[in-house]
């Protein structure tokens, strides 16, 4: 089970058979260099849509490193680029968007 900041995400994932042929990225933390693989995620929607076969798909970091990897310093873009505070935004941006991942479902 995924863990974003401690918090346990109750969603039940199924790796979709076929994984993108191109590096994709990974939607949740958008890491430009992945040392990791990103595979197409779904997972039932929970409630009537799930039991009707209704899923939402999302195309994640293989083993959900996203965690990880926006905590890596960010390359400074330009020269006084606060790649500290860019780090943070980057935390709280995947937060954002499990977040609303997790809503969906
Ligand atoms: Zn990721």
């Amino acid at each position: 089970m995924p863990t974003l900041d401690g918090e346990f995400v109750g969603i039940l994932f199924r790796q979709a058979e076929a994984s993108p042929r191109n590096r994709a990225q990974c939607s949740w933390c958008q890491d430009v260099k992945l040392p990791n693989d990103v595979v197409f995620y779904s997972a039932k929607r929970s409630g009537k849509a799930g039991r009707n076969g209704n899923t939402v798909g999302t195309l994640v970091c293989q083993d959900f490193q996203c965690s990880r990897n926006v905590r890596k310093l960010p390359p400074p873009a330009y020269e006084g680029y606060d790649v500290e505070a860019a780090r943070l935004q980057r935390i709280e941006d995947l937060q954002l968007r499990a977040a609303s991942f997790a809503a969906e479902v």
